[in-house]
């Protein structure tokens, strides 16, 4: 199962996606986090992608593809991924429906995160106060906002015209959030075994 968890800065994605990691044994995999270890670590990389992350813009589609490529073929035996913050452009959508396809997989669904911006800048001002991180101040959350409306939001209908975007109330409390999330994970997963066993194999209870 590959889950796109999608939604502007700050709607939740990396809660939602640690609660599944737990309860469902997939792994995440945040683009967001893997860069803000290699600026810790102080890598090459991570020397490279520091000052476009605290100001608010988006790496290279290159470095972020390469980023989760890496980890797939790290993971491959794994019972499905939750990507949360990729794809966040659609070049970046495109590899990966062409990067899952070569391991005979592909995205089964996007879960959106609907929130308002008003409430964002709030969770942003706390976070801020709270990790303190750089881009959580107002004016790079405004650069990130401003990406996420241009680059980021184009890729809903996308997924639409794939048929797998499902989307949710993100301003509900965390449980709330994650029930909807279970329901449509479920949904898929009744859907998917309805159609891919056959019939006489469902009636005897064989996988
Ligand atoms: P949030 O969801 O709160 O914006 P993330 O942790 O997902 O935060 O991302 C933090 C920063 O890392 C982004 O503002 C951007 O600079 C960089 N980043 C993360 N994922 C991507 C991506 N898929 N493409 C380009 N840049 C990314």
């Amino acid at each position: 199962m590959n889950i796109v968890l999608f939604g502007p800065p700050a709607a939740g994605k990396g809660t939602q996606a640690k609660l599944l990691t737990t309860e469902r044994g997939y792994i995440q995999l945040s683009t967001g986090d893997m860069l803000r270890a290699a600026k810790t670590s102080g890598s090459e990389l991570g020397n490279k992608v520091a000052g476009i992350m605290d100001r608010g813009d988006l790496v290279s589609d290159e470095i972020v593809i390469a980023l989760i490529e890496e980890q797939l073929e790290n993971n491959k035996g794994a019972a499905g991924f939750i990507f949360d913050g990729f794809p966040r452009t659609v070049a970046q959508a495109e590899a990966l429906d062409k990067s899952l396809q070569t391991r005979g997989t592909s995205v089964d669904c996007v879960i959106r995160l609907c929130v308002d911006d008003k409430v964002l800048l709030g969770r942003i001002e706390n976070r801020f106060k709270e990790e303190g991180r750089k881009d959580d101040n107002p004016e790079a959350f405004k650069i990130r906002l401003g990406n996420y409306n241009e680059q980021t939001a184009p890729l809903l209908p996308f997924y639409a015209a794939q048929g797998k975007l499902s989307e949710i109330d993100g301003l509900a409390d965390i449980d709330t959030v994650s029930t909807s999330v279970a329901k449509i994970l479920d949904m898929h997963n009744t859907g998917r075994s309805l159609r891919t066993k056959p019939f006489w194999k469902r009636i005897l209870g064989l996988k």
